[in-house]
């Protein structure tokens, strides 16, 4: 008790299960949000749109690909980058959907947006291209950043992995995992006499990095802390969270086992539950897997939680047994 609440990233899905897929990760601090799958974006606001730093796109169905237009037209003129990341032959997508538009107006004094593509492979990130607006989104070849397989994205605070699955076609799965959680412990504080401010991030990242605990953590403008008595007496540290997202995969050994190790111990995981294990045989001639079959893999990765999505639109009205055919399989 008394422990401020820290969580980093709430999670929500797009739509409602039975429209396109796609996952809203919106951060608590920072006015930052990142999003697994660009489809109908109808419920989400401009300003909700804006606050998206990075898209990762699992396939270019158009159920998963379609927002590309909407969300461009609402970041086109800011001036912070978006970046997007897909699979192998991604970057030639992106360069098209910008090649339908007119762009005669841009030139080297128009704002400063800039979109970045990256294709995610099995060998990892292969190819980075970027589209500036002042260059009228001409592609121009950048170099792919040093990243390990299985690895899209790498930052202080979490990192993006993927798997590529088969879907008939290349179809990236993503893992969001938050590196480490450090709550913040109020009475400890109180008993040290330090008030609750935005110094304590400065705390974290120090905490995060591995500093030494004889480092100085400047509280106010003539005062310090060391780190190790924070540690000690008012900062908790525990795992971070992870929440992976699954869309149409096919249900054999080789998807199966990729999805398992992106998703094992998962406290969230978002998959795909697109048939009833009656009509098992029409999913896997449209390479989706069944309510069973998410439920299955969600018990063999041990996630906490399962959060079936991506009907198919022949079960309107049946949703209650799609999910209760997922949860039955998870509890095994
Ligand atoms: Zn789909």
């Amino acid at each position: 008790m008394g422990d401020e609440v820290t969580w980093l990233v709430q999670p929500r899905l797009v739509n409602d299960p039975f429209s396109d897929p796609g996952l809203f990760i919106d951060f608590r601090f920072g006015r930052r949000a990142l999003l697994f799958d660009l489809g109908e974006l109808t419920p989400l606001s401009s300003r909700e749109l804006l606050r998206l730093s990075h898209v990762f796109v699992s396939h270019t169905h158009m159920d998963h690909f379609a927002g590309f237009d909407r969300l461009l037209r609402v970041c086109l003129h800011r001036t912070t980058p978006l970046h997007l990341a897909g699979p192998a032959g991604f970057i030639d997508q992106v360069a098209h959907k910008l090649r339908a538009y007119t762009w005669n107006l841009l030139d080297e004094k128009s704002f400063d947006f800039i979109l970045t593509a990256t294709e995610f492979t099995e060998a990892g990130v292969e190819r980075a291209c970027e589209f500036r607006a002042r260059e009228a989104f001409q592609r121009r070849e950048l170099s792919a950043p040093p990243l390990p397989p299985g690895t899209l994205l790498d930052e202080a605070e979490f990192r993006i992995e993927s798997v590529v699955l088969d879907h008939g076609t290349p179809c990236l799965a993503f893992a969001f995992q938050e590196k480490m959680r450090i709550n913040v412990w109020r009475e400890g504080l109180q008993s040290l006499g330090l008030p609750v401010g935005a110094w304590l991030n400065e705390a974290k990242r120090a905490v995060r990095r591995g500093a030494p605990d004889d480092s100085p953590v400047v509280v106010g403008e003539d005062r310090s802390v060391p780190l190790g008595l924070l540690k000690q007496h008012a900062l908790r540290t525990t795992r971070g969270d992870k929440v992976v997202y699954v869309v149409d995969a096919a249900f054999h050994e080789s998807n199966i086992a990729r999805i398992v190790e992106l998703a094992r111990g998962a406290d969230q995981l978002f998959i795909e539950a697109a048939f009833l294990e009656e009509d098992a045989q029409i999913a896997a001639a449209r390479r989706h897997l069944t309510a069973a079959q998410a439920g299955t893999i969600a018990r063999t990765a041990g996630v906490s939680r399962l959060v079936p999505f991506h009907f198919s639109g022949r079960y309107v009205g049946r949703e209650d047994q799609l999910r209760q055919e997922a949860e039955a399989a998870l509890r095994g």
